[in-house]
């Protein structure tokens, strides 16, 4: 079964546009916000008109691939650059939504390139000025030779159930009242399901079993890869660990608090959860 966070219309990424192609979308990015067409109703459109046109000029652009019958490109633009008439600058988080899921999606990616080019302008091992690869979605020190790749950082995301409730906890920086699933990064080393127990245990210093796979999510703030999981409780009692947490509990279907926007794939597993109840 595919994740519900992929796209719905096959991607083709690349590193040359694609000929046989209708329109392009161009994901240009002010650091983390899209240029998007000002929205006259909800919905925001993404930009089809390249740098240059706009009379822009980017740090970088970046063929992306096909959607569709759209060539996408990524660009990053500098501080200084025009206003621009009937566009403006949104934060991604802040279009969940507004923009086309697929598009959103896009532009998820778009983001991560942008940020992996602003973040290895120079050699990690010799400090030469990195330049990009055309043939792979690369980036090659001339001097050394060394290749960065994008950077991803892999994370586990799991739902924990005991009898009729879920394991839910709350960090300081949440909205009020929100509670949502545990998550963390995985470590060198250590296979998923490892970090899935690992991380409960640092948490709330809870034993878990039957670890399931359930669905990845890209999470492009800045460039994690979620990978979500189901549990059963098997021992212990809730201890959280203060430096991350400030509460954490059992909650029944009854009685659930201010959960996460449908954006993220803690909220999939908790309504994962509440289906168990649906009559
Ligand atoms: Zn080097």
């Amino acid at each position: 079964m595919n994740s519900p966070f992929a796209l719905r219309t096959p991607f083709v990424s690349g590193v040359h546009p694609h000929e046989s192609t209708t329109c392009s979308w161009w994901f240009i990015f002010e650091k983390s916000r899209l240029l998007v067409q000002s929205p006259e109703n909800e919905s925001v459109a993404i930009c089809t008109k390249d740098p240059e046109q706009l009379g822009l000029q980017p740090i970088f652009t970046r063929y992306l691939g096909k959607y569709a019958t759209a060539n996408c490109f990524v660009a990053a633009l500098g501080d200084d650059h025009p206003e621009l008439p009937g566009m403006e600058f949104r934060d991604l988080r802040s279009l969940f939504g507004t923009l086309d899921d697929d598009i959103f999606c896009l532009a998820g990616r778009a983001i991560q390139i942008v940020h992996w080019h602003r973040e290895h302008r120079f050699c990690g091992k010799c400090g030469s000025i990195m330049v990009d690869r055309r043939t792979e979605l690369a980036r090659k020190c001339p001097n050394c030779n060394f290749i960065s790749y994008p950077r991803l950082s892999p994370a586990v995301i799991m739902s924990v159930i005991r009898d009729d409730s879920i394991l839910l906890a709350r960090a300081p920086r949440f909205p009020a009242g929100m509670y949502s699933t545990l998550a963390g990064f995985v470590e060198p080393g250590e296979t998923l399901e490892e970090a899935v127990s690992r991380e409960v245990f640092e948490e709330v210093a809870i034993s878990i079993s039957n670890v399931q796979y359930v669905a990845s999510q890209p999470w492009p703030f800045p460039h994690s890869l979620m990978i979500g999981f189901t549990s059963t409780y098997a021992s212990g009692d809730i201890r959280i660990d203060n430096q991350e947490l400030e509460d954490a509990g059992w909650f029944s279907v009854a009685e659930l608090p201010v959960l996460p926007s449908k954006i993220s794939i803690s909220r999939l597993l908790i309504d994962n959860f509440i289906k168990r109840f649906d009559t």
